[in-house]
């Protein structure tokens, strides 16, 4: 005890924090126990060490990852050692991220980042006992609390995604590849209210098919330019005679129902922001044709939503982009509080 005073005296820090945990019998209110505490909105490390009782030393020492950099970001979560009784009630809740190797990357540095051991990542991925991985390969991975927001990073294009969120199942639409469903909540929110409304409106209405948006780290998946952050998404055209679309197979102008397709669109751009939109010529008309024949919209309107429709052309938001008489491409605008999320030259919000 002597020791363990007169080092902390030494570090010229008061100490708070109670005796070692040898001191106090197992279950009290006064051993130590090894806790998660986050990080809130403006910490510093010394913020949150004075909060919590310890030194910065300290959060070094239980936390591998500080040992490489003191950056910390609003809603992490660090180790600590405090007494039972000051000690946040550790959620049984878990979330499933993805890492993507990169040229360099060894197991041990992936499990420091991640603050996982080597022993779970090479059980999480049936890696066995070998240290073997490849660039380009995705790790599993597994962490105790609530899942972090999904961000959307760069552009679509060129960018990537944080802690995916799956889509998941809903009424009123189908997915064509659940690999491939991972968004971010506000997208994964309007896509289920604009698809489930639209349900509802036609009653007994076969169901949407929802085809690619991004794999669950976002980036480049064949056959796609985009999708790489989230905010892509493939969506099938309601057929005529209420056919159920199960494969996002060639369509004739004539085989889509405009009238559903459209009261799914408008909630699209209604509740939400739409920067791009890709479609066959062939449709942008067919459907042009339908909103005129029953005044939905007015010309001016026409001009500025679709490519092939009036003057405005490469200004419209809705563009023909080659294979897109199978579905419908909609691209999202980033959330306004995602300082990382970047638009491609030249996309822009729509009103309607
Ligand atoms: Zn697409």
């Amino acid at each position: 005890v002597t020791g363990y005073l007169l080092s902390t005296i030494m570090a010229g820090v008061v100490a708070l924090a109670p005796p070692p945990a040898e001191a106090a019998p197992p279950g009290s209110e006064t051993e130590i126990v090894e806790a998660r505490v986050e990080v809130r909105p403006g910490d510093t490390l010394t913020a949150l060490a004075v909060r919590h009782g310890v030194t910065v030393d300290d959060l070094r020492r239980w936390n591998a990852r500080l040992r490489e950099s003191d950056l910390i970001r609003a809603g992490d979560r660090l180790r600590v050692h405090l007494p039972r009784a000051l000690a946040p009630a550790e959620p049984d809740e878990q979330w499933v991220g993805y890492y993507d190797i990169k040229p360099g990357d060894t197991l041990g540095g992936i499990a420091r980042k991640l603050d996982v051991s080597v022993g779970d990542l090479q059980h999480w991925n049936k890696l066995g006992r070998s240290h073997v991985i490849r660039a380009g390969q995705t790790l599993r991975y597994v962490r105790p609390g609530a899942r972090p927001p999904a961000r959307s990073i760069g552009r679509p294009t060129r960018g990537r995604l944080l802690h995916g969120v799956h889509l998941g199942e809903g009424r009123g639409y189908r997915l064509r590849f659940p690999a491939n469903a991972y968004t971010i909540e506000r997208l994964k929110g309007v896509l289920q209210r604009c698809t489930e409304r639209t349900h509802r409106r036609f009653e007994g209405t076969a169901d949407i098919l929802i085809g690619d948006i991004s794999r669950p780290t976002g980036g480049y998946f064949p056959p796609h330019q985009s999708h790489r952050s989230g905010r892509d998404v493939d969506i099938g055209y309601y057929l005529v005679d209420n056919e159920q679309n199960i494969t996002l197979r060639r369509l004739r102008a004539h085989e889509v129902d405009y009238e559903k397709t459209w009261v799914m669109l408008r909630c699209f751009l209604t509740e939400d922001r739409l920067v791009r939109v890709f479609m066959d010529t062939a449709m942008q008309r067919g459907m042009a044709d339908y909103l005129r024949r029953n005044e939905l919209l007015d010309e001016e309107r026409l001009d500025r939503l679709f490519e092939a429709v009036g003057e405005l052309r490469r200004e419209a938001l809705v563009r023909h982009a080659p294979k897109h008489d199978t579905h419908m491409h909609l691209r999202f605008a980033c959330d306004p509080d995602e300082s990382e999320c970047e638009e491609e030259d030249g996309d822009v919000v729509f009103r309607l």
